[in-house]
């Protein structure tokens, strides 16, 4: 497959049309944002560990029935995709209060939910992601009421997977965000599951093994990328 233009520079990726009409190519860059942009920098090899540990992630999901835009790995850096049309939908569960959860509803980071929860942003970096819920979505013609349906399922199913994997590798899902996109009509889950769009935690010590390093000045910040992608895959980088 060939590449061709690039489409569109992202924050974390470019996407790069290719020559065949149904996929992409992404290239995972090494740039890193938090607070929604204010907060800028590069950690090094992020894009290398972020295309590994996506790819590994988006396989695994893959063997357990949820099927995504994901095809393989070319290089280090770069992945081919199948070519969704997005849903403009941050999709976040949480398995753990953390983050603005903590912020917002005055509770502590650590407490864990009765059960997992669901919650959707407006993708628009002008307005900062704002929270959104499931009507909205419908109402504002984001997406079809079956379409959030399916988001919500396969979001719990993609939790279902991850969680009791990572619980085995010692490592607490405290949280993550998806996107979804539309590939032939269908809901296909997209873009990436990395330390960037998850929060990690080692299950003894509460170690940050995730962006939250960056975002929070915490130190060693591609220390917690290394350390993922060993954890899942063994390798040292
Ligand atoms: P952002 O747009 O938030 O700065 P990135 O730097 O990660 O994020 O850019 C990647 C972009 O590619 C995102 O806007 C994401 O929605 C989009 N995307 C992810 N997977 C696909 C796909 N399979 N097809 C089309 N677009 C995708
Ligand atoms: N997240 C993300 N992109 C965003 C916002 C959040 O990938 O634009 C992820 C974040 O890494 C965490 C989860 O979604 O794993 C929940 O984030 P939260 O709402 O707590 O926001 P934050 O505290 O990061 O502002």
């Amino acid at each position: 497959m060939k590449q061709l233009d690039m489409l569109y520079e992202g924050k974390a990726k470019k996407v790069y049309k290719t020559d065949d009409e149904d996929h992409y190519i992404v290239h995972y860059k090494d740039d890193a944002t938090a607070l929604n942009g204010a907060k800028k920098g590069t950690i090094y090899d992020k894009g290398v560990f972020n295309n590994k540990i996506t790819s590994f992630f988006f396989t695994l999901l893959k063997k357990n029935g949820i099927d995504n835009h994901f095809e393989k790995m070319i290089n280090d850096r770069d992945q081919i995709v199948k070519k969704l049309q997005m849903l403009p939908l941050e999709v976040i569960v949480r398995n753990v209060v953390a983050g603005s959860m903590a912020k917002r509803l005055g509770r502590e980071e650590g407490e864990v939910l009765i059960r997992p929860t669901v919650e959707f942003s407006l993708k628009s970096d002008p307005l900062d992601d704002p929270w959104i819920n499931e009507y909205y979505a419908v109402s504002l013609g984001l997406a079809t009421e079956e379409q959030v349906k399916e988001v919500i399922r396969q979001a719990f199913a993609v939790n279902d997977v991850l969680k009791p994997f990572l619980a085995d590798k010692g490592v607490v899902l405290v949280d993550f965000k998806l996107e979804f996109g539309l590939f032939h009509g269908q809901v296909m889950l997209g873009d990436e599951i990395s330390p960037d769009t998850c929060r990690f935690w080692d299950a003894d010590t509460h170690e940050h093994l995730d962006k939250d390093r960056f975002r929070r000045d915490l130190g060693d910040v591609d220390g917690g990328y290394k350390e993922m992608l060993k954890r899942l895959t063994g390798e040292v980088l």
